[in-house]
């Protein structure tokens, strides 16, 4: 079974993600649980919440469907003790939104290193930024989102988000979501079905399809490898459809989240609709 979405507004409530979901045929949903260009926000009205769960039982949405994104200005490897400390209070506070909200995954971008440490040790705070904030909550899974490597972005190869993990200590509760715009803007070809199964081949070697949480399903407004992170809507960028239609016919892709962030929500409808038709749903 394919759970196909895209991320949603929760403006108004965060129930409303829900009926936003279904007003464009979706069956998986993303959303940010609080303003993610704030570092800070009230906790969830219990009101709030028990709509939230009310309305995702009664849609059908299981805590599988749904992939929770933090918010933006977190970098959980950010070179500066302060600004890093703040990131992590940021992120458990996250996670323990997701724990409030009954949801199992959070998907983050891994962080930046700012050219003031190497990106090793970029790597490393990560780690162990995913490290304390896990220690301090239960049950969510921390789902590491591929980059394109944009500006200091780190996570943007196989062999990173790797590293990554191999530094987890709970080895239960990290993941990875791959985003189809980034990885072909950090260097990795998915424009034709060998190309697929080069990269694939390659995700599953280094980091395995077991760890696979989610994936943002996004076409590429740049070319191959220029680390420039530009989404565009399905069919009208670099990558084109067949990576579309790769995805949603290989069962190694089954009962995750695949959510778009395409640039024109009006089109998600119709997006989605073709997506359901190569997963023959
Ligand atoms: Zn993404
Ligand atoms: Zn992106």
């Amino acid at each position: 079974m394919k759970y196909i979405g895209a991320h949603v507004s929760a403006a108004g409530g965060i129930e409303h993600a829900v009926a936003n979901a279904v007003a464009i045929g979706a069956t998986a949903f993303a959303l940010f649980t609080k303003n993610q260009k704030r570092w800070s926000a009230p906790p969830l009205a219990e009101k709030n919440v028990t709509a939230f769960k009310l309305a995702c039982a009664t849609q059908g949405f299981s805590p599988q469907q749904i992939l929770p994104h933090d918010s933006y200005l977190i970098n959980l490897g950010h070179p500066q003790q302060d600004k890093l400390e703040k990131s992590r209070q940021a992120f458990i506070d996250e996670i323990q939104r997701c724990e409030v909200l009954g949801l199992t995954r959070l998907n983050f971008h891994p962080g930046s290193h700012l050219r003031e440490i190497t990106e090793s040790s970029c790597l490393s705070l990560v780690a162990e930024s995913i490290n304390l904030a896990l220690a301090e909550t239960k049950n969510v899974v921390a789902v590491i989102e591929n980059t394109a490597g944009q500006g200091s972005n780190i996570g943007y190869s196989f062999e990173q988000l790797a590293e990554i993990i191999r530094q987890v200590n709970d080895s239960q509760r990290v993941g990875v979501c791959l985003d189809t715009c980034h990885l072909f803007a950090a260097g990795y070809d998915l424009r034709n079905g060998t190309a697929c199964d080069e990269t694939f081949d390659q995700f599953s070697r280094l980091i395995g399809f077991d760890r696979l949480y989610g994936m943002h399903l996004n076409d590429s407004k740049t070319a191959l490898g220029r680390h420039v992170d530009r989404h565009a809507p399905l069919g009208d960028g670099e990558l084109g459809w067949p990576v579309f239609e790769y995805i949603l016919s290989d069962s190694r892709f089954d009962g995750i989240p695949l959510i778009l962030e395409t640039t024109e929500p009006e089109r998600w409808p119709d997006e989605i609709a073709a997506l359901k038709r190569f997963a023959g749903q």
